[in-house]
């Protein structure tokens, strides 16, 4: 019999990617979403368009049993989202609801796995101060002190899953995924990330030009492109361990080199001036060592790869909406 999967906030970027992934797999896939896909069309059998924050909806979503569920929707966003706390009470309260009905639902109906996507953004800020050494191994989550509410609330539910997994026998599988890019994510409209806000502003402008990099850019990341996170997702899914694991890239890089890798990706002559703005912990970046450990995988394709193709995605879709504008 065919397997069926279920993917909430499959309308989103890493949903719509694992929809994607699961029907070439030959799955019987469902996915739920507030909002439909906005750059291509969802390839999954039913896509229920619902808010899951509201129980009756999640309830008339999972009245059977599925093999696997994937649940991803939240209420996120980029630095400028996540970090001005004006969005903070949302952000708790919005993502909590949705992941105590998704827990409820399922564990009436017997559902096979399920997946929670956690962040690397709960991870203490003390850990993080030092851009060149920052400590996010799995292990070193408590004492817990997240910068902000969004990694508070995903430390709560990474907790509420691993919780209904030992009280009421459920498999679940709980990852923490730091800063997946790609094409097809968000990348306009305030609540895109740094890769696909760079990507962007370099896309818009023109040779000679300049971009602004928010901070003094010497904060770094990690960057893991989305078609990594969907196979360590699976892997994590189909796999006896639980978590929570980091599913992340360990090619750690500032923002400015970031800004300047995407620069020399378009060969455009652009400069780069540093301002105040929203940024983060100093430094952060994946530790692979219990993944690598424990599923015996981790990520490996190089930064630079990713990010050629997800350039390349932007400045069409930057193109596309100047075309538009013209027209109008
Ligand atoms: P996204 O915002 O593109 O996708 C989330 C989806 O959830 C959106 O399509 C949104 O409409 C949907 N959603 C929100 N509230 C909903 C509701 N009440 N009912 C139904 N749908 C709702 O985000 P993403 O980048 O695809 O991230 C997916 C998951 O991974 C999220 O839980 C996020 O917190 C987590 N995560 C992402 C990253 C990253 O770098 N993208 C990093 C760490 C963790």
């Amino acid at each position: 019999m065919t397997k069926t999967a279920l993917v909430l906030g499959a309308g989103g970027f890493i949903g719509s990617h694992i929809v994607k992934r699961l029907k070439r797999e030959g799955m019987t896939v469902t996915a739920v979403d507030l909002k439909r896909c906005e750059f291509s069309k969802s390839p999954a059998d039913r896509f229920v368009l619902g808010d899951l924050r509201e129980q009756s909806l999640v309830r008339s979503v999972i009245d059977r049993r599925f093999d696997e569920v994937y649940q991803l929707a939240a209420d996120m966003g980029g630095a400028g989202y996540i970090f001005t706390g004006e969005n903070d009470a949302d952000i708790m309260h919005n993502s909590a609801m949705i992941n105590l009905n998704v827990l409820d639902a399922c564990r009436e109906h017997g559902v096979g796995r399920i997946f929670y996507s956690s962040s690397a953004c709960m991870y203490p800020e003390h850990n993080q101060l030092d851009p060149d050494n920052p400590n996010c191994a799995e292990d070193s989550a408590y004492p817990a002190n997240p910068d902000s509410e969004y990694g508070w609330e995903k430390l709560f539910s990474e907790r509420l899953f691993l919780a209904y997994a030992r009280n009421y026998g459920m498999t679940c599988r709980v990852a923490r995924y730091h800063n997946i890019f790609g094409p097809e994510g968000t990348w306009t409209g305030g609540k895109e990330k740094a890769p696909a806000a760079l990507c962007r502003k370099v896309a818009e402008t023109p040779n000679g030009g300049t971009i602004e990099v928010w901070g003094d850019g010497l904060q770094t990341r990690s960057f893991l492109h989305v078609d990594e996170c969907v196979e360590g997702t699976l892997r994590l899914l189909r796999s006896d361990f639980a978590g929570p694991v980091n599913i992340g890239s360990t090619e750690m890089i500032s923002i400015n080199a970031l800004a300047e890798m995407i620069i020399g990706i378009s060969g455009k002559n652009i400069s780069v001036r540093n301002i105040a703005g929203q940024q983060g912990v100093r430094g952060r970046n994946s530790d692979n060592t219990l993944i690598r450990q424990r599923l015996g995988w981790a990520p490996s394709k190089p930064l630079r790869t990713g990010m050629a193709e997800t350039y390349d995605w932007i400045s069409r879709m930057q193109e596309r909406a100047d075309r538009v504008a013209t027209l109008v």
